[in-house]
C-alpha cells in the first residue's frame, strides 16, 4: 500500500479531533503516516498511535514553533520527495488550505480542498466534496502529481485502530525550510475558556434575532460548557468574529447538541450544522424554516427562553 502523509492538527501537542478523522480517512487508502510539526510531540504520541499512524515524522525545530505555513509546506514537499507518498491529507482550516496550496505549487501537483470523504479509487484516491450548500456531491481525483487533499472537520468519523498502530517515530532533518519566514505579528487567542467550535460537543449559536446582544447566547453556552457559533447575518453585522460563523462559508460543526437561537435556518447555515446529532431551535416565528429540521423547537423570544434555561441548568448544578 502506498504511504499517505497526514499533517497533524494540534495545539502544543494537544491533538485536535480532526487529526483522528484524517488518520481514519488515510487508513482507507494506504499506510497512514502522521507528520507532526512543532513543539509538544510527547503529548501527542499516544493519540497518533491510537488512530493508527503506522509511522510518525517528527519535525521539531524553532522554525516550526509558530506553525508558519511557509516552513511547513517546504518541509512537507521535502518529505513527499523522500517518501514517494502519493497522497497528503491536511485539515481544511485556513492554515491547512494555505499549506496545501503552497505544497501543490512546490510539487507540481493538484489540490482538492474541503473534501468530506476519501476512498481508494481509479487513478489513486477518489475525493468526495459536498457543494452548493450540501445540495450536490461531487467525486473527483487528482490527475497529476501527488493528491493533496484538505479534509473538512467532522465529515469522517474518527475510528481507533485496534492492534494496528506501530510506534515508529522518524526524526526528520530539513534543509532551508525557514527561508524568508518571519513572524511579523501574532494575535493572542481569546481567553473565553470555551471549547473550540469544531471540537465542541455542544454548540450554541446566535443569529440576527439577537439584535447584536449575544449575552443570553453566551450565558447559556457557558452553563453547558459549550462553544459559541454565529450565523452569517450576525457575523456580517460585526456582532461576532468570522471564525465563529457556522455554515457554507464558515465552519462545519457536528456536535452532540446544536442550539440555534434567533436563526432562521437558511440553506447556507444548515450546510454547516445539519449533521449535528440533536438540533434545538429557539425562534419567535413558528414558521421559521429552522423548525423543519429540529429535534426540539421552542417558539419564543430568545431573551426570555435562554436566560430561563440557563437559570434552570446553573440552579441544578
Ligand atoms: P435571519 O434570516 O434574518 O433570521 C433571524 C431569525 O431570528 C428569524 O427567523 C426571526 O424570527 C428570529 N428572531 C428575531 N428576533 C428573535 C428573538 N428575539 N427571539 C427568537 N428569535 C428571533 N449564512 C450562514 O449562517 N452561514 C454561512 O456560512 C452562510 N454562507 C452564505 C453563502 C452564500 C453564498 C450566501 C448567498 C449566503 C450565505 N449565508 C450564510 C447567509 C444565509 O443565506 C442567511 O442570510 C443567514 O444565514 C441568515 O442569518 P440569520 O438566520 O441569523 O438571520
Amino acid at each position: 500500500m502506498s504511504e499517505v502523509l497526514v499533517l497533524v492538527d494540534h495545539a502544543e501537542g494537544e491533538v485536535r479531533k480532526t487529526t483522528g478523522e484524517m488518520l481514519t480517512a488515510a487508513r482507507r487508502i494506504g499506510d497512514a503516516s502522521a507528520v507532526f510539526v512543532g513543539a509538544g510531540f510527547d503529548a501527542a504520541k499516544e493519540a497518533l498511535a491510537a488512530h493508527g499512524a503506522a509511522k510518525v515524522y517528527r519535525l521539531e525545530a524553532p522554525e516550526f514553533d509558530e506553525y508558519l505555513v511557509g516552513p511547513t509546506a517546504e518541509a512537507l514537499a521535502q518529505l513527499v520527495q523522500r517518501t514517494g507518498a502519493a497522497t497528503v491529507i491536511l485539515p481544511s482550516s485556513p492554515e491547512g488550505k494555505e499549506v496545501a496550496g503552497r505544497l501543490a505549487v512546490m510539487t507540481a501537483s493538484g489540490v482538492i480542498t474541503d473534501a468530506v470523504d476519501v476512498q481508494a479509487g481509479e487513478g489513486g484516491v477518489s475525493v468526495t466534496k459536498s457543494v452548493f450548500a450540501g445540495g450536490w456531491t461531487t467525486t473527483s481525483h487528482v490527475a497529476k502529481g501527488v493528491a493533496i487533499v484538505t479534509l473538512k472537520p467532522n465529515s469522517v468519523t474518527a475510528e481507533e485502530a485496534v492492534g494496528e498502530a506501530a510506534d515508529e517515530v522518524v526524526e526528520v532533518e530539513f534543509s532551508d525550510v525557514a527561508k524568508g519566514a518571519r513572524i511579523v505579528s501574532s494575535e493572542e487567542k481569546a481567553a473565553s475558556g470555551r471549547p473550540e467550535l469544531t471540537e465542541a460537543a455542544i454548540v450554541v449559536s446566535g443569529g440576527r434575532g439577537t439584535g447584536g446582544d449575544f449575552d443570553p447566547v453566551e450565558g447559556f453556552a457557558d452553563s453547558l460548557g459549550a462553544a459559541v457559533g454565529a450565523s452569517r447575518a450576525a457575523v456580517d453585522a460585526g456582532w461576532y468574529p468570522h471564525s465563529s460563523q457556522v455554515g457554507q462559508t464558515g465552519v462545519t460543526v457536528s456536535p452532540q447538541l446544536y442550539v440555534a437561537a434567533g436563526i432562521s435556518g437558511a440553506i447556507q447555515h444548515r450546510a454547516g450544522m445539519q449533521t449535528s446529532k440533536t438540533i434545538v431551535a429557539v425562534n419567535k416565528d413558528e414558521e421559521a424554516p429552522i423548525f423543519s429540521m429540529v429535534d426540539f423547537g421552542v417558539v419564543g423570544d430568545l431573551f426570555e427562553v435562554l436566560p430561563q434555561a440557563t437559570e434552570k441548568i446553573t440552579g441544578s448544578q
